[in-house]
């Protein structure tokens, strides 16, 4: 690897907080089940029930709406297979562990902000009248940030259930579940600082979680298996030190702002989301005439680690469903000829790092990117 490699991949995994290191390490050298009843298991439990308090702070419910996972993969497969067979109503750009895990879904589209389009989910949801609308709340390859509020507030007009991605909001904007007026939030522990394999999700109270994994008594008899007792302290010790920081996280904007000045002088770069609501970490690109691969690769014989859109979608040529939702709402095939780029800063990002980035896209430019 370069020497001081520049890591702007955030949005796929951000590195571990001190803090959720220690809280790992320090629990990995213990034993003990947290179902046993006897004083190791006892001590198991405290670290899971601790951690179950911060995420509940967190997002200010109570730590009996909190039920931990492995991540969000298994939080959005647990809420969307719960309601299978039933209608479903999700925008076109949520996170693939949610698109591809039902059929029975009606796709709402967005506009060329990158934004769930209002009048079309209003419309749909009075058509269908779905039982599960299902939207995330920051979407992963844009950053662009959806009105949550607004369209729970027409989803329950329906009588439908709301379930919200969270993970990309998670610790970088302010909100509660009740603001959102969602059902179920899912949640994921390595976007925010903590360790990977981990996750929770949130209800509302008195609603009941759908059950995925069956065989044990675990989370209050709706997630069976052992609990990721390190895992999760981890994460509980991560969201203290995220919630506590999100002013931080915002600061990012501004380095998020030079990187697109800089980017911009090339007429063939076009950011996507950039009139919408964003989180501050996220600059979503695509760039005429050349190889997204050829560009990533360029990139990261520089030392610099970005991606060409969401992680779980690269590795593919073909544009992201994301790419092609907005495209759909200009009007234009973004299937051809054009390369997509996600750079996505966090909480390890320097100005160095943004020197460095700036460095290289100029080097690069000079030699890919003319028009
Ligand atoms: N939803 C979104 C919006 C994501 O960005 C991700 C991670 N790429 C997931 C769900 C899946 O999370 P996990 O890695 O915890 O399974």
């Amino acid at each position: 690897m370069t020497k001081n490699p520049t890591y702007l991949d955030h949005n796929a995994t951000t590195p571990l907080r001190a803090t959720a290191l220690n809280a790992v390490m320090s629990v990995l050298s213990e034993v003990g089940n947290p179902s046993s009843i006897h004083s190791f298991g006892r001590r198991a439990r405290k670290h899971i029930e601790t951690a179950r308090q911060q995420i509940a702070d967190s997002l200010d419910v109570s730590s009996g709406q909190v039920f931990f996972n492995s991540g969000a993969t298994e939080g959005n497969n647990t809420i969307l297979k719960g309601f299978s067979g039933q209608r479903i109503l999700m925008s076109a750009i949520e996170h693939s562990s949610a698109i591809d895990c039902t059929v029975s879904r009606n796709l709402v589209p967005v506009t060329v902000d990158g934004v769930v389009d209002l009048n079309a989910f209003e419309q749909m949801a009075h058509d269908i009248r779905p039982a599960l609308v299902s939207i995330m709340l920051v979407n992963n390859e844009t950053g662009v940030i959806q009105p949550i509020a607004e369209t729970s507030r027409i989803a329950k007009s329906v009588g439908a259930l709301v379930h919200c991605d969270a993970v990309q909001a998670y610790g970088r904007i302010p909100f509660t579940r009740e603001e959102l007026g969602v059902d179920f939030l899912t949640l994921s522990s390595h976007k925010i600082g903590g360790p990977q394999g981990v996750g929770a999700i949130i209800t509302s109270p008195g609603i009941t979680l759908p059950k995925l994994l069956e065989g044990g008594g675990q989370e209050r008899r709706s997630r069976a298996g052992t609990e990721n007792t390190a895992g999760i302290t981890g994460f509980g010790a991560a969201a203290a030190e995220a919630s506590s920081k999100i002013s931080d996280f915002q600061k990012l904007g501004l380095f998020r702002d030079k990187i697109e000045e800089q980017i911009l002088k090339s007429p063939s770069v076009k950011i996507y989301g950039q009139n919408g609501p964003r989180v501050a970490n996220t600059t979503f690109c695509t760039i005429n005439r050349v190889s997204g691969e050829t560009l990533l690769m360029a990139f990261d014989i520089e030392g610099i680690a970005i991606s060409s859109g969401s992680a779980c979608s690269s590795g593919t040529v073909k544009p992201s469903h994301v790419l092609r939702a907005i495209g759909d709402a200009m009007g234009i095939n973004t299937g051809h000829s054009l390369a997509s780029l996600r750079i996505s800063l966090g909480h390890t990002t320097t100005e160095k790092d943004i020197e460095h980035f700036i460095k290289v896209w100029n080097t690069i430019g000079t030699r890919l990117l003319k028009d």
